[in-house]
Order: structure tokens, then sequence, then C-alpha cells
């Protein structure tokens, strides 16, 4: 036995070997393959990036000196750059009021500037010496000059002295002659000045309206304009609040560029003016800036004519990238500060789009990570990074790799737990056959040897009395008779094996064949003292039944009730009418059976656990097989102790296929 289920767990080691190691070892190639494969390909990916961060900061750079040198090249630029290079304040303002143009045009434009002789001159740095007031009074026309000269001299001495109101009515005077408007200005200015150191705020307040609306184009000889420093007075006077439409109009006409100013002036009259408003909004851009530009800004040997130049300004963290060329006049270059907010948020997302489309692309300070800009802006770096998305569709085939390992594993694991099964249940039947043939062997020598004995004992016996010899025959009749069923038994089931049992259904009564059972039995039970009471009432109503089929059914239980009555010696049979059924049970007071085998009882070479019972787990089993082929049922019920009852029911059969008769071929 031992040797039979050795073999058969064969077929499970040869699949082990054959199938599960090697897609195991399959699998694990793969999952290395597909690292190796992801490695490369991340590999691959940094390359890329690489090449497109350069490709981007190309991009960038080339658009961003494309951009520059167009501006450097348009002639209103030219326009605006001798317009600011120019000595004339007015020709200044002029220009002053391009720039916003010009911005507006060229978005990559934050700043202008323009240099001459080594100097700058826009915008300005420091704010020229002051005027004497003599030049100014030297250009009044008729000599009035010398006039307002004494009447300024004397307001001063009054002034200086506490007569404020002798010096009002002189500067007064002085305003009045004076043809030049910055020189009435100046003498109103004055006038305000002295009244308010009288006292007379109010009047000094009205005096600095008149020169913040009248002499807007007027400059101190400090050269600021008269309009900021009229405003701030009134400011400080307390008069802002009275006066805030004319203070308003004159730090909106600041911010707009209106007067030429310098950085550090409109950061001063910003911070006196509207502390709301921040000083980097001066047109004319930070002071920090045209610090840095008067300090570092280093011109070429030389420039030729559409040259543009270009030089990174500045410390961080705020550097400038400026584009110059050569400027309207000799020795003069007109140049721009780089909008580099347009630059990060327009130039750079067009190349991004175009070049590393479904990335993320970011510039940053220049750093290990990022690829450096080339020629401009070499204090940015730029990086390319998978976007969402693609870093999403990178981990696909890692899952789809992984589900089908795992499917291909389970599929394995079904094969084993399969294959397992079918070897164990192997192995029962063929321990179930090596049964058979024990228990079948058994069950024919027992009857044999009786016989062989029997038929001795009257041959020895001479004179043996007639009924001793009628017994010990009758005997061996019985023995024979039990021969012959199991050896009908073993052919039924290798009929049935070999799917050739077939059933001969016609209609009638179950009394018949129940009774040629009972009747043939009980000469056996007879020998073997067991006595089977039958009841059978009258008027069973009729089934489809094979009789013969039906006599050995009934002749199995009863051979069982023998076989396991154990003590006692007795068996009931019994037949009646259960609804649409006709039922024939076969009940004894044996050893019974025990739950847990009652649901086997009726498999082939099922048998009981106590092996000295002899048999060969056949008969239940063709009982069953013979109640299906009649349409009915067999089932046990039992108690180990108690006995068994086992019933056989067949279906009450419909009236008018009476006369039917049909064959079933039971496979
Ligand atoms: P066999 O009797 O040849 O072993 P059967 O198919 O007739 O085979 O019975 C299967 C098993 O069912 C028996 O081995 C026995 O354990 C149990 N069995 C059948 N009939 C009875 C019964 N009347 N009382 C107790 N056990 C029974």
């Amino acid at each position: 036995m031992t040797g039979s289920s050795g073999g058969s767990r064969r077929p499970l080691v040869i699949y082990l070997i054959a199938v599960v190691g090697p897609t195991l070892i399959v699998l694990t190639f793969g999952l290395v393959a597909s690292r190796r494969q992801d490695e490369a390909a991340a590999a691959l990916r940094l390359t890329t990036a690489r090449l497109q961060e350069e490709r981007i900061a190309d991009d960038v750079v080339s658009g961003l000196k494309a951009s520059a040198a167009e501006v450097l090249a348009d002639p209103s630029f030219r326009n605006l750059a001798s317009l600011l290079s120019s000595p004339d304040p007015a020709a200044v303002d002029a220009g002053r009021a391009l720039v916003p143009e010009i911005r507006s045009r060229y978005p990559v434009v934050r700043d202008v500037f323009v240099i001459a002789d080594n100097r700058v001159r826009y915008p300005r740095v420091t704010p020229p010496l002051p005027h004497p007031l003599e030049d100014w009074l030297g250009e009044e026309p008729d000599g009035r000059g010398i006039r307002l000269s004494a009447l300024f001299a004397r307001a001063q001495a009054a002034e200086s002295a506490g007569r404020f109101d002798s010096s009002v009515r002189d500067y007064q005077r002085a305003a009045a002659l004076a043809k030049s408007r910055k020189v009435q200005a100046l003498a109103l200015a004055a006038v305000a000045r002295a009244k308010a150191r009288s006292g007379d705020s109010s009047g000094a307040i009205d005096v600095l309206e008149v020169i913040a609306t009248g002499y807007t184009d007027t400059y101190t000889l400090n050269e600021r304009p008269q309009a900021v420093v009229a405003v701030m007075e009134i400011a400080r006077l307390g008069g802002a609040h009275r006066k805030s439409d004319i203070v308003a109009a004159v730090v909106s006409a600041l911010l707009e560029g209106r007067w030429s100013v310098t950085p550090e002036q409109c950061a001063h009259f910003m911070e006196t003016l509207a502390r709301d408003v921040r000083a980097e909004r001066c047109a004319i851009g930070t002071p920090a800036f045209v610090q840095v530009l008067a300090t570092a800004f280093r011109l070429p040997v030389s420039l030729e004519a559409h040259e543009v130049g270009t030089m990174v300004l500045g410390p961080a963290p705020n550097p400038q990238q400026v584009f110059y060329a050569a400027g309207p006049f000799p020795g003069t270059v007109a140049g721009i500060t780089a909008n580099l907010d347009w630059v990060r948020l327009h130039v750079l997302p067009t190349a991004a789009a175009r070049i590393a489309p479904e990335r993320e692309v970011r510039v940053g300070p220049a750093s290990s990570e990022r690829t450096p800009f080339q020629g401009v802006i070499p204090f940015w770096g730029v990086s390319v990074t998978a976007g969402r998305a693609q870093a999403e569709r990178r981990y696909l085939p890692v899952l789809a790799y992984a589900l089908g390992a795992g499917m291909v594993v389970t599929v394995l694991m079904l094969g084993v737990v399969l294959l397992a099964r079918d070897v164990a249940r192997e192995t029962r039947l063929n321990r179930l056959r090596a049964d058979l043939v024990g228990g079948v062997s058994h069950d024919l020598k027992t009857p044999l040897s009786v016989i062989r004995v029997y038929a001795e004992t009257v041959e020895k016996t001479d004179g043996m009395p007639a009924p001793d010899r009628r017994w010990f025959a009758s005997g061996i009749v019985q023995e024979t008779e039990r021969l012959r069923r199991v050896i009908d038994d073993v052919i039924d089931f290798s009929r049935i094996q070999q799917g050739e049992r077939s059933y001969r259904l016609s209609p009638g009564s179950l009394v018949a064949p129940v009774r040629a059972a009972t009747d043939r039995f009980k000469a056996y039970a007879d020998l073997h003292n067991f006595a089977v009471e039958t009841v059978i009432p009258a008027g069973l109503p009729a089934v489809r039944r094979d009789p013969a089929a039906v006599e050995q059914a009934v002749l199995n239980l009863l051979d069982n009730a023998l076989k396991y009555s154990g003590e006692s010696k007795r068996a009931t049979l019994r037949l009646y009418a259960d609804g649409q059924m006709v039922a024939v049970v076969v009940e004894d007071e044996g050893i019974g059976i025990s739950n847990a085998e009652q649901v086997r009882v009726f498999d082939r070479f099922q048998r009981g656990t106590d092996p000295a019972q002899g048999g060969y787990g056949l008969g239940l089993y063709l009982v069953r097989h013979i109640m299906q082929a009649h349409g009915g049922t067999v089932d046990v019920q039992s108690a180990p102790g108690v006995g068994s009852a086992f019933r056989l029911r067949f279906p009450v059969m419909a009236v008018d296929h009476e006369n039917a008769e049909t064959i079933v071929d039971r496979g």
C-alpha cells in the first residue's frame, strides 16, 4: 500500500519539478530583468531630462538675447536714448515719458539706462550741484536780474532777522518782478517758507498750493520738482489732509514719471508722501540698481555699431541681466535690464511646452541639480522632472507585472492543490481496490469452506439419517446461493464501471420482488438462526421497477442486517405507501453506524471501520445505483449500538403510463 501511494505521489513531484520550479525561476528572472530595465529607463530619463534642460536653457537664452537685440535696434528706443542722454532737462523729461511705452511694447524691458562719457546719464545717480541763484537771475531779461538779486538779498536778511512780514513782502515783489517761471516759483516757495516761519501755516499752505498746481514744470536750485517739494511742505505743515486731492495728483504724476528725479529723491518723496506706495514703483527703477549701474558697469573697450553687449550687474539675491548697445552719440551707451519675471513666466513656459511637454520645468538659483543657463542669466538653472501623470504611468508596467506574476503563482498553487487532491483520491481508491480484492476473497472463501465441510461430512458419514442429510444439503445450497450473490455483486459493479449495467423497468407492484428476496434469504437466515419479520400491507400503489434489481437491492440490505446484527438475531422488513412514494424499510437491531460513516456508506468500496466484519464495500453502492435507476432514493437512519433502518423509496407511477416498459441505462 505504501508503495502504491508513493507511486501516485509521483505526478505531484513531477509537476513541482517540471512546471512550478521552472516557472518560479522564469518569474524571478523576469523580475530581475524588469528591475534592470527600470534602472536603464531611469538613467535614460535622466539623460533625456538633462538634454531637455540644455535645450530649454538654450532656447530661453537665445529668446532673451533676440528680444533684447530687437529692442536695442528699434528706432524708437534709439530716439528714447538720445532724449535721455541730452543735457536739456526738457528733453530728458520727454524721454522719460516714453519709457513706459517701450516697456509695454517690449515686455523684456525692465529698466532703461544711458551712459555717456563713462557717467550714468540716466537714470541719474547723483544729483547735480545746486545751481547758483545768480545764474538764474542773470538769465532774466531787461536787467531785472540786478533788482531781483537785491530783493532776494533784502528778504533773506529780514528772514534771518526774524522780520518775516517784510521778508514776505520782498519775496512777493520778487515773484511779481521775475520773468522766468522757475524764478517765480523760487520766490513763491520763499514766500511760503517765510509765512510758515512767521506762524501763518494756512497762508503758507495757500501759496504752496499755487506752486503745486501752477508750477509743475519748474525745479528748485537743487533740481527737485517744485510741485513735489511743495506738497511735501504742505504735508509737513499738516495740510495734507485738507489738500489731499493736490497731494494725490502730485504723487501720481511722480509715479508716472512726470519729473526727472533721482532714485534717492524718488524713494524719499514716496516715503514722505505715500507710505503705502512702494518706492520701486517709481518709473525710473530701483535706487539699488542705479547704484550698481554707476559702480559696476564697465564699458567694453570697443563696441561695434550693431553689437549687443551683455553683462550681469549686482550681487545676489537680485542680480540683473543687462543688454546694451552703442548709443546715438559717440561715447554713449544705451541699454536695458531684462525683465526676469517675464522670462520666468512667459519665455520659459513657452520653451518648456515645446521641448518637454508633460514634464515639470522649473528655474531657480543655479545649483548642481540644475542645468545652468549659458551666456546670460548664469545665476539661474533649469530643472526638468517627471510630471505627475508621467510618474504614475511609469508604475503601470511594474503593477501589471506584479499582477501577472501573482496570477501565475496562484494558478501554479491551484495546480498543486488539485493535483494533491487527485493524488490523495487515487491513493484512497487504490487502497479501496486492494480491500475489495481482500474482501471478495474473504466472502468467497467463507461459504466455500462451509460447503466443503458439509459435503465432506455427508460423504464420510455412512448411514446418515435423512433429516441430517437434508440439513447439510440445504446448507450447501444456501452457501452456494450466497456465493452467487457475491459474484453477482462483483459482476454488477464491473458492468457499472464499464457503463453496461442496464435496468428493465416495468410497471407493477413491489410486493413480488420483495417477497422473492425474503424467500431467497429465508433458508440462509434460518441457517444463521436469524429471523426476518415481514410486514406487507395490501393495496400498495404500483411503481415502475426492475424486479430482479429490486430483489437484489433488498437482498443486499437483508444480507447487511444479518452481517451487522451483532447479538440480536432479528430484523424487520416493512413495505408502506408514503405520499407519492412507496417505501421498503429494512430495520435491524445490530451494531449501527456512526453519523460520520452514514454519509459515506453508499460510496463504492466504503466499508465500516471494523475489518473483522468482512465485506467488500459494494453492497450499498449497488443499492444506491439501483435506486437512482428507479428515480428513487435510499437513506439510512442509524445509531451505534441501537440498530439501523435503511429505506428505499420508489416514486408512485403516473396512472396513464402503467403499461409502458422502459429500459434505463445506468452507467
Ligand atoms: P460491505 O457490507 O460489503 O462492507 P456495504 O456497501 O454493504 O459493504 O456496506 C458498507 C458498510 O456499511 C459496511 O462495511 C458497514 O460498515 C456498514 N453497514 C451497512 N449496513 C449496515 C447495517 N445494517 N448495520 C451496520 N452497519 C452497516
